[in-house]
Formats: C-alpha cells, sequence, structure tokens
C-alpha cells in the first residue's frame, strides 16, 4: 500500500486562502463588535454628562427662588403625586386626549424597559439579552409593538389637532413660533423613534426566520413590516443595527432636548405635584413682616421678632422674587392652554392668559440663569418679569377665580405669580387701578371696601 497524501498543494493553497479569509472576517467581526460597544459607552456617557450639565442649571435657577416650606403632609403630598402625575387623573375630564395623551405617556414609560435591554446589550454586545426570560419576554416584546403603533397613531392625531383642525386652545400670543415648532418637532421624534424600533424588531424577526431559529419576542405589528424589507441577510442585518442606533441615538437626543422644551414636564410633573399647595384654593398666605406690624399695633405687648439683615422686598418684580415653587412651576408648564381656556378674563377677550405668565417666567428665568453663566453671579440687565414679560394689564385683569389652578393638569399655580406682582405694585410702588385705590380709600377710612361710612352698612335692610 502506498501513502497518498490527502491534499495536494494546490488543495492546501485554496484551504490556506480559506482560513484567512474566515481569520479576517472573524478579526473584523471582532473589532466592529468592539468598536460598535467602544462607541456606544461614549455615546452614552456624553448624553447622560450633558443631560447632568443642564439638569444642574436648571436645579440652580429654580433655588434662586425665595424659600418656601414644602416638607409638610408627605403622605398627602406622595397621594397627590400618584393621583395627578402618575394616574393623570386631571387629564380625565377631556377624555379623547387623555386617551391619546395615556398611549403616549405609557408608550413613554414602558418602552423605556426596552431601552434597558438596549443598553445592556449596546454595553457588553449582546443581542436580545433578555430573550432567555422565554413566555414573559414574548410578551413584553408584544406589549411593546402594540404601545408603539398606538404612540404613531396618537402623536399622529396630535399634529391633525394642531396643525390640520387648529384646537384653539393650541393658538394664542404667547404660541409663537418656537412653542408650536417645539411640540411638532418631538410629535415627528416620536413617531420616528416608533417606527424605528418596528422596522428593527421585523428585521430581527426577518433574520430569525431565515435562520431557521425559535423565534424570540411576539411581533403583532412589526411582523406585518416584514414583506416592506429585502430578502437578503445582510441587507437584513443592516436595516436591524441601522434602526438600532437611530433608535438609541434618538432616545439620547431626546433626552438631551428636554431641557429646552416644554417636554421637560415628563420628569419635573413629579416633584411639581408632590410640592403641591395643599392649602385650600383662595386661601392667601399672609406676609409674616406686616402681621407683625398689625400684631404690634393691635398689642402693645407684642415684641416683632428682630427684622432680617437682608434687604426686603414685598411681592415679585422678577424671578428671584418669586418661590422656588413658582419657578419650578415654570419649568413644568406642558404649555396645553387647559387654563387659558377656562380663565374669566381670557375668554372674554382681556389681555390675560395663565399658559403666558408661566412661558413668561421661565423665559425670564432662563435669561436670568444666561446672565449668571456669564457673569458668575447675576448683573442687573435692566430688564424684569414685570413690565418687560408681564405687563401691569395682565395682572390686573385676573378675578382671582382660581380656575387655571383648577384645570392645570400638573398643579401649577398661575395665580400665586399674579399675586405676587401685584403685591409689589401696590406695596411698593403704591402704584394700582384707579378703581382699586377707590377700594383701599374706601377701607381705610370707612373699614370696608364700600363708599359709605360704617354706620350705614345695614341700611339695605331697611
Ligand atoms: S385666577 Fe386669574 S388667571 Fe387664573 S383663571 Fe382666574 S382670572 Fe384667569
Ligand atoms: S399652566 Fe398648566 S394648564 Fe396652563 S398651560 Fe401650563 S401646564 Fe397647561
Amino acid at each position: 500500500m502506498t501513502n497518498k497524501p490527502i491534499y495536494t498543494s494546490s488543495k492546501l493553497q485554496l484551504l490556506c486562502v480559506h482560513n484567512k479569509i474566515f481569520i479576517t472576517l472573524a478579526l473584523i467581526k471582532t473589532n466592529y463588535a468592539m468598536v460598535s460597544q467602544l462607541l456606544f459607552l461614549v455615546l452614552l456617557l456624553a448624553a447622560i454628562g450633558l443631560f447632568a450639565y443642564n439638569a444642574r442649571k436648571i436645579y440652580r435657577n429654580i433655588r434662586l427662588g425665595k424659600a418656601l416650606d414644602r416638607s409638610d403632609r408627605p403622605v398627602e403630598r406622595w397621594k397627590t403625586m400618584l393621583k395627578v402625575a402618575f394616574g393623570q387623573s386631571k387629564m380625565t375630564k377631556r377624555p379623547i386626549a387623555f386617551l391619546l395623551h395615556l398611549f403616549v405617556y405609557l408608550g413613554f414609560v414602558i418602552i423605556n424597559i426596552e431601552m434597558l435591554e438596549i443598553v445592556i446589550d449596546g454595553l457588553a454586545g449582546t443581542h436580545r439579552i433578555f430573550a432567555p426570560l422565554g413566555n414573559l419576554y414574548n410578551v413584553l416584546i408584544w406589549i411593546f409593538e402594540w404601545l408603539a403603533f398606538a404612540v404613531i397613531i396618537s402623536c399622529a392625531i396630535f399634529l391633525i389637532r394642531r396643525n390640520i383642525v387648529h384646537v384653539k386652545r393650541f393658538f394664542g400670543v404667547e404660541m409663537t413660533s418656537w412653542p408650536k415648532t417645539d411640540a411638532n418637532l418631538i410629535l415627528v421624534t416620536e413617531i420616528l423613534l416608533m417606527t424605528a424600533f418596528l422596522f428593527m424588531n421585523a428585521a430581527d424577526y426577518k433574520i430569525q426566520l431565515h435562520a431557521g431559529e425559535d423565534v424570540h419576542g411576539a411581533f403583532p405589528i412589526s411582523s406585518l413590516l416584514t414583506g416592506l424589507l429585502p430578502e437578503s441577510p445582510d441587507a437584513l442585518h443592516l436595516i436591524e443595527r441601522a434602526c438600532w442606533w437611530f433608535h438609541i441615538i434618538g432616545v439620547l437626543a431626546f433626552l438631551n432636548y428636554l431641557p429646552y422644551s416644554k417636554h421637560l414636564h415628563i420628569l419635573l410633573a413629579f416633584p411639581n405635584t408632590y410640592f403641591s399647595n395643599l392649602n385650600p384654593k383662595g386661601k392667601f398666605a399672609n406676609m409674616e413682616s406686616v402681621t407683625n406690624e398689625v400684631k404690634a399695633m393691635l398689642d402693645p405687648s407684642f415684641a416683632p421678632p428682630p427684622p432680617s439683615e437682608e434687604p426686603m422686598r414685598f411681592g415679585a418684580k422678577d424671578v428671584q422674587d418669586l418661590t422656588w415653587k413658582s419657578l419650578l412651576d415654570a419649568y413644568t408648564c406642558t404649555e396645553c392652554g387647559r387654563c387659558t381656556s377656562v380663565c374669566p378674563a381670557n375668554i372674554t377677550g382681556k389681555l390675560l392668559s395663565p399658559r403666558k405668565i408661566m412661558m413668561d417666567t421661565r423665559d425670564r428665568l432662563v435669561a436670568v440663569g444666561q446672565n449668571i453663566d456669564k457673569n458668575s453671579s447675576f448683573q442687573d440687565d435692566g430688564k424684569s418679569l414685570l413690565d418687560d414679560h408681564i405687563s401691569r394689564e395682565e395682572i390686573w385683569a385676573c378675578t382671582s377665580c382660581n380656575a387655571c389652578t383648577e384645570a392645570c393638569p400638573v398643579n401649577i399655580d398661575p395665580l400665586k405669580i399674579i399675586m405676587d406682582l401685584r403685591q409689589y405694585a401696590v406695596m411698593e410702588e403704591s402704584q394700582a387701578p384707579s378703581s382699586i385705590n377707590a377700594m383701599f380709600g374706601n377701607i381705610e377710612n370707612n373699614g370696608a371696601p364700600w363708599k359709605y361710612a360704617q354706620a350705614d352698612r345695614a341700611n339695605w335692610r331697611e
């Protein structure tokens, strides 16, 4: 028997070439995975860092406000937050808007669970790391897909309401081009993000079918999209990865867009409702300094506390004179216009719009913050919230009915700002409309707001 070589030299050469290609492809694949993980880590850290930087500035701006103790009644506060922010209880007054908003809200909260998987996959270089959860995973993906679909439909309807039906409350002098663009931009972004999510799943589903594997996940919506995708596995992989990156980059960009947008309410609605005013509506806080003076006049034995070192201002002329809660309110405003739509002053054609009060306060606060960033501390810029942003005509048009605070879905209190501005006008400048000055005179002279002596107060019975 002769020993015949198994491989001829040409076969050996071919085998070597094959091996080289195989090793090169394996290296490219490993390098791609490493580069992709590294890129993901850098993006994630940069996005979180930038968001933290802007969040710190917002926190600092809110702290420019005057002190206010809202640490009382924690149980009641938690209940209010759960009911109003989590439960969206005040949204139910407009059922259609409530339902659409609920889909977007649930979509935002629940689909972000999917983000957890995306983040882990991105960092660890894995693919659908939660798939071993089996049926639970299938149910979750099934829910995510239906929610994504509901978010797309809801956002489309919101866009139609704003841009085609022209729902009245989305318009007003304060709704200039930026607030309108801001609202549309986010709605379009949400549609794009959800579409990318569904196409990512569709491509993944098709890849799994081609590979003849057990399918991980349930794809009620994306399975309907597979017909729109190519057959080639390479193209499917490319689409799946492109949608994956688009989705995650979109979410991180959205996170960093929040500080510049009314959509900051998706985060601030929770602390804002927690720190709500729990007192009965219409109850105004007495000013301590004035109360002490009155007490001293009525009771000579009353010893008022020593006056504070800091120069005191009655009411508010600028944002630093408002309480931190009013400033938090301003950042939380969703610009929904529910307050303005129920405001009797606005309905009867007066200049006042409570939404504008909140938007003006936020604009001024942002300007003050930028001033501090530029100069290390606030330098007088010759401007103030009163007069440069909010006019006297606006503040005196308010009937103090509280309809705006009642209507606000995130418990914002525009009336508090209006009252603080009025207090400044009256107590610091002695400026008030003539009708109110007449009432002040009557109170001073007659002890009552009417124009006759106290002794005649019961004459009407005659
Ligand atoms: S309290 Fe003033 S701003 Fe608010 S709804 Fe009534 S009138 Fe309008
Ligand atoms: S104050 Fe409240 S009701 Fe008014 S626009 Fe802002 S979020 Fe809407």
